[in-house]
């Protein structure tokens, strides 16, 4: 049996089934912080066997979909900015700004290019010597390695042509942010997996002891989110909260120092607007001082107009778990991820595409 065969093994999920199903633990709301997560549970169909007494909510997992108009807006005001050419993950592309979304800037004929890797955006530096190459970086912990070892190797390359317009957050305040605004409960938490491979499980042990909620590192398939599941549900049962790791053949507890030691090289810490949540204090990862050149936002004087939400999204109340994608009044009617009105229709790890693609017959 092969490793990944043996963590879709059929026997072993029904009888993890059978346990959570056994389980007496009343009513409880457990919460993923990973868009990764969000499109795992919904594609395996573990929403559908668990028991009614189990609430899964998403949070704030999908970096996309986390990334306020705010910042489209400057990446919009980049890519129309003379001699630059903007770069970025593809999903980015078709998230809607206040006023255009970046797929459109380029149909106007300004240059935005999709890169699958911080990588392919350097090469594009070395390739085009004349042209300003500005990597757009959205993403957590689990990207940031990547964006700090691009802007090393463009130093080391003596590249003056690239650039970094950083967005990039991080999970751990987020994930306060939405514990202290106290609207959701949350009983437990599914740790994101490829987060602590970077920043380690122990880095969520303030959920277990400062907020009494048990959390369980998972991977991505679906033995490993029922065990998880499984585990929070007997934390929560014993009434004794703690940290478990169901993901230890990746993540560690001190996690990928370094990875993470590239990060701290490369970035500090900043303040950042998350969509759904306004401004949290060092939650946000911008260049130090000393790669000031690489920055995107002090190499360019541009100009944002003023944002603003579309009235009808409510993606910040989904992405805050406060609502789910049903009850977005436009949710697969007016905004589907062919015309979607907000991010979360719009990313591959967004709750309302999550849902539109795996559960739209309960809308
Ligand atoms: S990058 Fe990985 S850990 Fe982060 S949200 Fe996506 S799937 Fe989850
Ligand atoms: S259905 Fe569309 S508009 Fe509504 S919350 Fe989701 S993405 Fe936003």
């Amino acid at each position: 049996m092969s490793v990944l065969t043996a963590f879709r093994d059929s026997e072993r999920a029904r009888s993890i089934i059978e346990r959570i199903h056994r389980r007496n633990t009343g009513d409880i709301s457990i919460m993923e912080f990973c868009g990764g997560h969000t499109v795992a549970i919904f594609r395996s169909g573990i929403r559908s066997v668990m028991p009614e007494s189990v609430r899964m909510l998403s949070g704030p997992g999908c970096p996309v979909c986390v990334t306020s108009n705010a910042d489209l807006d400057r990446a919009v005001a980049l890519a129309k900015t003379p001699g630059v050419t903007i770069t970025t993950y593809g999903d980015m592309l078709k998230v809607p700004g206040s006023r255009e979304s970046l797929m459109q800037v380029r149909a106007q004929g300004y240059p935005v290019e999709i890169v699958y890797s911080t990588l392919d955006a350097l090469k594009l530096a070395e390739e085009q010597p004349d042209r300003e190459i500005v990597f757009f970086a959205i993403g957590f912990e689990t990207t940031a390695p990547a964006a700090a070892a691009a802007v090393l190797q463009a130093r080391k390359r003596g590249l003056k042509n690239f650039s970094i317009c950083s967005v990039m957050k991080l999970t751990i305040p987020g994930a306060r942010a939405l514990l202290a605004m106290g609207e959701v409960k949350v009983d437990g938490v599914i740790g994101p997996g490829h987060v602590s491979s970077i920043i380690g499980s122990d880095a969520w042990r303030f959920l277990p002891e400062e907020h009494g909620i048990p959390v369980a590192i998972s991977g991505f398939e679906p033995l490993d989110l029922l065990a998880a599941t499984d585990a929070i549900m007997e934390m929560h049962e014993q009434r004794r909260p703690a940290l478990v790791n169901t993901y230890s053949r990746v993540v560690r507890p001190e996690g990928n120092r370094k990875a993470w030691g590239a990060v701290e090289e490369v970035f500090t810490l900043d303040e950042a607007g998350w969509r759904g949540f306004g401004i949290i204090p060092e939650s946000g990862l911008v260049l130090r001082e000393e790669f000031a050149d690489f920055d995107a936002d002090r190499r360019f004087d541009i100009t944002v107009e003023d944002s603003e939400e579309h009235p009808a999204c409510r993606c910040g109340e989904v992405l805050r778990g406060v609502i789910t994608p049903h009850e977005c009044k436009v949710f697969g009617t007016a905004c589907t991820p062919e015309s979607p009105l907000g991010p979360c229709m719009v990313s591959s790890e967004g709750s309302c595409a999550a849902y539109y693609h795996y559960q739209r017959q309960l809308a």
